[in-house]
């Protein structure tokens, strides 16, 4: 058992490393782009490398424990035909807006001075992020959020197909939050979206001052909890 969970957690952890070298050089190749007169492309610091290569083993861990508990039918995974089609957005759905509010609340703790330097401070190191500052934990803050994403297929009923795409979305949301915005192309509707939907400016803002921008997704808990800050 913990010989098939050590091949499982290897296996991956190529996976995860494949996302993020995929993920990145995406990013690359869209801030590439960006005009002449914005600001230089920083070069990610070796830093977020370290630390997203490292904190990738425990979202590893934690994937090869939802396999080989899915194995023994632990899960609420739900396999094979017959689910009603509702069942896919739905779950979705709630699970970004669950994360939301959990993440916001769990965020807000690790600003605590007695956490910070513990569980956070690691993803703060770069106060210009690059998309390699998306998966750079330190490893209590990576357990955390693996944590979470663990417990969310013991307790909600998704198909496997709808967790992929979960996964997907978390992943290319984290990575887009830690552009800079003003290397993007200018094609892109964040300006309109940036009222209800966090992303480069709001996630930027919080690692140059870190007591405002708190959210994962959605500017709903930043809005109520008054850490937003007005709009430039
Ligand atoms: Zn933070």
């Amino acid at each position: 058992m913990l010989r098939s969970l050590a091949w499982v957690t290897l296996g991956m952890y190529a996976i995860l490393v494949a996302r993020t070298l995929l993920l990145t050089a995406v990013a690359t190749a869209l801030t590439a782009a960006a005009p002449a007169s914005g600001p230089p492309r920083r070069p990610p610091s070796g830093h977020d490398i370290r630390l997203s290569l490292g904190s990738s083993w425990v979202f590893a861990l934690g994937g090869a424990v939802v396999i080989q508990a899915d194995g023994l039918g632990l899960t609420r995974l739900i396999h094979g035909p017959g689910s009603p089609w509702w069942l896919a957005p739905l779950g979705f759905a709630a699970v970004l807006l669950l994360q939301d509010g959990v993440f916001y609340a769990v965020h807000r703790l690790l600003h605590h001075r007695r956490l910070y330097r513990w569980l956070h401070q690691g993803h703060h190191h770069s106060h210009h992020p690059t998309a390699w500052t998306a998966f750079a934990f330190d490893p209590g803050e990576a357990l955390l959020q693996a944590a979470f994403l663990v417990a969310v297929v013991f307790l909600i009923p998704l198909q496997p197909a709808t967790l992929l795409a979960l996964l997907l979305t978390m992943s290319g949301w984290a990575v887009l939050n830690h552009l800079d915005p003003e290397r993007l192309p200018a094609g892109m509707p964040l300006a309109w979206l940036d009222q209800w939907l966090i992303g480069p400016r709001h996630h930027g803002h919080h690692h140059r001052r870190p007591g405002l921008h708190f959210g994962l997704y959605f500017t709903l808990w930043d809005k109520l909890c008054g850490t937003e800050a007005p709009k430039p």
